[in-house]
């Protein structure tokens, strides 16, 4: 996804291979980015275009007069099934292919916020009905429309504005009676229930409860740092000649402080399963549900009810507001470029997302600073020192006035040293020019060789479009700050993710998973050096990163986060590769020196037990008994592809569950458990997943005491495997605390509550949506009578 698509990969990795070996040299050794740019540019021919546009060309991007009565109908269909989740995001979708001002538009608006309405989203359905009424919609439908406005007024409380609708309906009426008379009887018989409802819910509106706003007291950082914006002032920026730029505490830091709070620079949507590329008829309009279809493509806020970009189809957004921020920033450049950048990759697209946002910091210096870097011919160096110097020299040298002498400027800082999310920030982390492959080097300039082909094509066909002059004038400049800014993202992209609430609401537990939402680029979080047991942990909430410290940072220390490979998930063989070839280094956080000295021994969580006494099994290929009494071996092949066949039935089985068939799937998975427990140690993660499935099963069919058994179990797993304070132990516990609830189990639920919300605070803070609900949960218990478990008498 981040990557251009495979057929553009290979198509270019075979033109590399058949260039001829002088031309190849001359790429790969090329001392400066501008070089390989150009070389790479100059080898692009339009046969390469073509191919590149046909590939393109088969992303559903524009907008397709002929879909929006296809997902209104398909939209209906799962209506009337009662799917309210699912007919707004088609009838979303409906809305993102038609036209503004068309009948098509509002009738799909309409209908959205009937499904709104019904999922009681009355804020989104009125919304809605402003929208389809501002597009256009029939006069003789207008009461209907009309009715549920009123509906969503009365419940929200807003009597006053719902009064005022019946009155102007009914002198609408008056006016020009367009309905027959049976219809106009009903109208009046709905006319008269609401009045009725309005008169009620006006006595009663002495006790409405106020609307419950969130609090966003601890979201902030209490003390801002001086030097590094959106980190707090226990954080501090240290330089050295090995290490690079790192980050250390300067007082002592307590589990769960906030150290950085910060926005990404730039963002770009994964646009989720890469949409099919379609050549024939019958797939052409996708009712697949992706996360483009469900988060705001600015801000990443999930909502029901996109607006779409009135250019394209697949922009779209929570509200007219992103919409037009996305379009002064960039989008209006992105929008005829859909296609392209799908093909590209996500990288591509922050490249040039970014260069774009470049625009809005002082143009002229930013594309000065393009091009005495790119002139210089050290450009590969780390971290080009002239740089600075050129910046400095422009304000006249006034480094020295802090009294603190000299110091060699951190590079990204700016001439006061400070550190700031912008763009000479993002300009200043490491590319790792010399590290990654030739062929790469070559796939990531020709691709950006090709965009701004097309941005020069898209400039000149319209002579007063939105492309500034200077894109323009220096579109060879910006072509090799987007390739320098490719090359960084490999190690310099941040995931930003999202807990997306999964199982259905009969299963009343919910599951929560992480996913991938998008791609972005965070200065400060960059700063952050590796561990592969790190001192912090991360979260988000919309574009928004923030760190917190997850355990005691003693004053000089070190902040640590990690970049993926986490030493409870990944052994350390795999880690170490996956940091090599991504990374480019070698890991020497502790973790990983520990784990090297006792290689022999495998963590808990993936040891297999002897089938004789259940002692765990030890050794290379062929594992003995670890008890002194038992001679038991066997070969560790064997037990892995045991372990394979249990891990594809265990699948199976959670696709019963998935699909509603609970009994089958319990009796399948109990069947499995008995068999795990000859070869494989309690505290196996299979073992794990075994419970979490079977508590799944039995909370849906409303057991929940069985349920919560067996969710203990999953949770001793978790515990061993990610530790007792780890986020993966939030939500299980999380989990858990919902079971006792739902199950009335009052003490015990009180007690999980505030296990969970120990935990879930240290991670996410006090703001998130976790920690919310369970507050919810806690308070609504310490308001339940006490409660006696014995029998009536
Ligand atoms: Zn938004
Ligand atoms: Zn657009
Ligand atoms: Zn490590
Ligand atoms: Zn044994």
């Amino acid at each position: 996804m981040d990557l251009p698509v495979d057929e553009w990969k290979s198509y270019v990795f075979r033109k590399w291979s058949l260039l001829p070996k002088s031309i190849q040299d001359a790429v790969s050794t090329a001392d400066t980015l501008r070089d390989l740019f150009l070389h790479s540019s100059s080898l692009l021919q339009p046969e390469d275009e073509m191919f590149l546009k046909s590939l393109s060309g088969g992303y559903l991007v524009g907008k397709d007069p002929n879909a929006p009565p296809f997902y209104r109908e398909e939209g209906n269909k799962k209506f009337q099934k009662k799917d309210y989740t699912g007919a707004t995001v088609l009838y979303s979708k409906g809305i993102s292919h038609a036209r503004p001002h068309t009948a098509d538009i509002s009738l799909c608006y309409a209908n959205r916020s009937a499904a709104l309405f019904y999922l009681d989203e009355y804020e989104m359905c009125l919304k809605d009905i402003t929208r389809a009424q501002m597009h256009g919609y029939p006069e003789s439908l207008q009461p209907k429309v009309t009715l549920r406005k009123v509906e969503c007024l009365v419940t929200l409380g807003r009597l006053q504005e719902a009064g005022q609708t019946i009155r102007d309906l009914e002198s609408s009426f008056a006016a020009k009676p367009t309905l027959a008379a049976a219809q106009f009887q009903i109208l009046q018989r709905n006319l008269c229930r609401l009045k009725m409802k309005v008169k009620e819910r006006e006595n009663l509106t002495a006790t409405f409860p106020e609307v419950v706003t969130k609090v966003f007291e601890d979201m902030d950082l209490r003390e801002e740092n001086e030097q590094i914006a959106s980190a707090s002032s226990s954080v501090g920026l240290r330089v050295d000649p090995l290490r690079g730029r790192y980050l250390i505490a300067t007082k002592d830091i307590l589990p769960g402080e906030l150290l950085v709070k910060e926005d990404a620079f730039v963002s770009v949507l994964n646009p989720g399963e890469r949409p099919p590329l379609h050549h024939g008829l019958e797939s052409k309009w996708d009712t697949r549900v992706t996360n483009g279809d469900l988060y705001c493509h600015r801000c990443l806020k999930h909502t029901l009810a996109m607006v779409p970009c009135d250019g394209c189809s697949y922009a779209k957004y929570c509200s007219h507001e992103c919409m037009q921020q996305a379009w002064d920033l960039y989008h209006n450049i992105e929008c005829p470029l859909g296609g392209l950048l799908l093909a590209l990759g996500v990288f591509c697209h922050v490249a040039l997302r970014s260069t774009l946002l470049a625009r809005f910091e002082d143009a002229g210096k930013v594309l000065k600073k393009l091009c005495g870097e790119i002139s210089n011919k050290g450009m590969c160096s780390p971290e080009s020192e002239n740089l600075i110097q050129m910046l400095s020299s422009d304000v006249g040298g006034e480094s020295e006035k802090n009294g603190k002498g000299v110091k060699t400027p951190v590079p990204g800082c700016d001439i006061n040293g400070k550190y700031e999310n912008n763009y000479n920030a993002v300009f200043h982390l490491l590319p790792h020019t010399e590290n990654h492959s030739p062929e790469y080097k070559f796939l990531c300039a020709l691709s950006v060789s090709a965009l701004c082909k097309q941005l020069e094509a898209a400039d000149s066909s319209k002579p007063e479009a939105a492309v500034p002059p200077v894109l323009c004038s220096e579109l060879n400049v910006w072509g090799v700050a987007m390739l320098k800014q490719m090359l960084q993202l490999q190690c310099n992209a941040q995931a930003i993710t999202t807990i997306q609430q999964t199982g259905s609401k009969e299963n009343n537990i919910t599951d929560s998973r992480l996913v991938r939402l998008a791609t972005g680029i965070f200065p400060v979080v960059s700063l952050l050096n590796h561990s592969c047991s790190p001192n912090t942990s991360m979260s988000f909430v919309s574009t928004v990163a923030t760190i917190r410290a997850s355990e005691k940072i003693g004053k000089g220390q070190e902040i640590l986060h990690c970049y993926g490979p986490h030493h409870s998930r990944m052994g350390v063989a795999d880690r170490q590769q996956k940091l090599r070839s991504q990374y480019f280094f070698d890991c020497g956080c502790p973790a990983c020196q520990k784990e090297k000295h006792r290689a022999a021994v495998g963590p808990r969580w993936e040891a297999f037990c002897c089938s004789r006494c259940g002692a765990v099994l030890q050794g290379g290929d062929v594992l003995s008994c670890g008890s002194t009494s038992c001679t038991e071996s066997v070969s560790r092949e064997h037990l892995v592809s045991r372990l394979q066949d249990l891990r594809q039935r265990v699948g199976s089985a959670r696709n019963l569950l998935s699909n509603g068939q609970l009994e089958q799937a319990i009796q399948l998975l109990l069947v499995y458990r008995h068999d795990a427990e000859n070869f494989l140690s309690a505290e196996h993660s299979m073992v794990g997943e075994m419970e979490d499935a079977l508590a799944q099963a039995y909370a849906a069919l409303g057991d929940w005491q069985k349920s919560a058994t067996h969710l203990q179990k999953s949770l001793r797993v978790v515990e061993v495997q990610h530790g007792p304070a780890s986020v993966e132990m939030g939500h299980e516990l999380f989990k858990l605390a919902q079971l006792f609830f739902n199950g009335f189990a009052m003490a015990e639920a009180l007690h999980t509550v505030q296990r969970a919300e120990k935990v879930l605070m240290v991670h996410y803070g006090p703001c998130s949506d976790e920690i919310q609900e369970l507050q919810k949960m806690k308070s609504c218990l310490m308001d339940s009578p006490p409660f006696s478990l014995g029998p009536s008498v």
